[in-house]
């Protein structure tokens, strides 16, 4: 279930049916604040919406006032251990704080802050670590570690609303996917309060990005989750801001710059195809308009299943060929087959989108792609075999096959907990 509660950090609505807001956290030493606002600037920039900053110590709290007053963005102030630096923080104008209210010294010390919090109109996130949990959950946590962390979330939440303070977030966060996901399904039933999502310590970009699309992923697919955090071990926070927005954009739940579709590639493939679609996308980085553009390996299939893409192009040996929603703009060169492609997204993006034809060469690009699907009429390629089945399916009027969970292999299994 979606959160029903609204919180605001700064200018960014959380919750309560507001788009799921992209944040992450500086890496740099607060303190440093030069270092920490040009991380923030750059995080900013990749579209990160709220930046959370580590406050340890005395002089990363004083450090927080300028960088909340230069941020162009709103600050979390990131708060363990030590109640009096959340105070501090508050005071230094941070957007909200976070804190576990297990590890900040006693529930008197929470109500401190929570004072402090609800007369500065600051919310808060609280949340659970599986590796921090209460005490009195040590055996619980053993025995059914989802339980444990849903059971001292709940408990933070009823402690905040003993204390009058309903002005925050909530998460749960564990480096066990599946763990994660139960918790978090499991949390959204019991709460309205909106939901923080993060794998902790996730791993590198690779693994971690994936584990992220797959926790996270689940969970924003089914309506679970508010504002989402990837934590991957790099210093360049800003790529955890990327791989939060093609999360989101994947999902289809927020548009924020191009999207690039590539195939597979396969034994068709004529040209360094890898080498083609990072130097694409690594262009398209600096485009903020939602356009599709698709990399086709070859020109056996025509444009076929990239004809919905805004833009594309498919490869042969010497020549390929540009198109646009699903027409053949014109044939280049292989080598100038990147540029001219952004030649041709350029003149459009300066025109409102409007692609202009000539269309003459469109017909001899056109005739091009006949000629060789012509010729590789026979060759029965992923995307053909695909369109077959698919065909088959509709002439026997077969739909979907139906997922018995009774007889599944993993029925019962998914996501256990212990
Ligand atoms: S047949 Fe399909 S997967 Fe293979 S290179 Fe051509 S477009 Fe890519």
């Amino acid at each position: 279930m979606a959160s029903k509660r609204q919180i605001w950090v700064g200018n960014v609505p959380i919750g309560g049916g507001a788009p799921v807001a992209v944040q992450s956290m500086t890496k740099t030493e607060t303190a440093n604040i030069e270092a920490t606002l040009e991380q923030i600037g750059r995080m900013h920039e990749a579209g990160c919406e709220i930046v959370r900053c580590a406050v340890p110590r005395d002089q990363d709290a004083v450090a927080l006032k300028t960088i909340v007053e230069r941020s162009p963005v709103p600050i979390i102030a990131d708060i363990h251990f030590n109640h009096t630096l959340a105070l501090k923080a508050i005071d230094a104008g941070a957007g909200a704080i976070r804190l576990n209210p297990g590890n900040i010294g006693g529930a008197d010390k929470v109500a401190e802050v929570a004072e402090r919090a609800k007369a500065a109109k600051v919310p808060m996130r609280i949340g659970v670590n599986s590796g921090s949990l209460p005490k009195h959950l040590h055996d619980l946590e053993k025995r059914d570690p989802v339980d444990a962390l849903v059971t001292a979330a709940v408990e933070f939440v009823e402690l905040m609303e003993r204390l009058d303070f309903e002005d925050f977030k909530v998460s749960i966060k564990s480096t066990n996917v599946p763990n994660t996901i139960a918790s978090n399904r499991l949390l959204a039933e019991k709460i309205d309060y909106p939901i923080h999502l993060g794998i902790t310590e996730a791993g590198t970009k690779w693994t971690g990005s994936l584990k992220s699309a797959v926790g996270l992923g689940t969970l924003l697919a089914d309506g679970v989750g508010d504002t989402i955090r990837i934590s991957l071990s790099t210093f360049h926070a800003e790529e955890e801001v990327k791989v939060a927005w093609e999360i989101l954009k994947a999902l289809q739940l927020r548009q924020k710059g191009p999207v690039l579709i590539a195939c597979p590639t396969c034994g068709r493939l004529q040209f360094d195809m890898d080498a083609t679609v990072q130097e694409i996308e690594r262009r398209l980085e600096s485009y903020v308009e939602p356009i599709e553009v698709a990399v086709l390996g070859c020109a056996v299939n025509g444009i076929g299943e990239a004809s919905h893409a805004d833009f594309g192009i498919t490869g042969a040996k010497n020549e390929g060929l540009i198109f646009a929603n699903g027409k053949a703009i014109r044939k280049v060169p292989q080598e100038n087959l990147v540029d001219e492609l952004f030649v041709e997204i350029d003149k459009s993006l300066a025109r409102d989108g409007k692609v202009e034809i000539d269309e003459t060469e469109s017909a001899e690009g056109a005739e091009w792609l006949r000629r060789i699907e012509e010729e590789n009429a026979d060759d029965l390629t992923p995307e053909k075999l695909a369109a077959l089945e698919a065909e088959k399916a509709r002439q026997e009027d077969i739909t979907a096959p139906q997922i018995d969970e009774a007889v599944s292999p993993v029925a019962g299994r998914r996501f256990a907990r212990s």
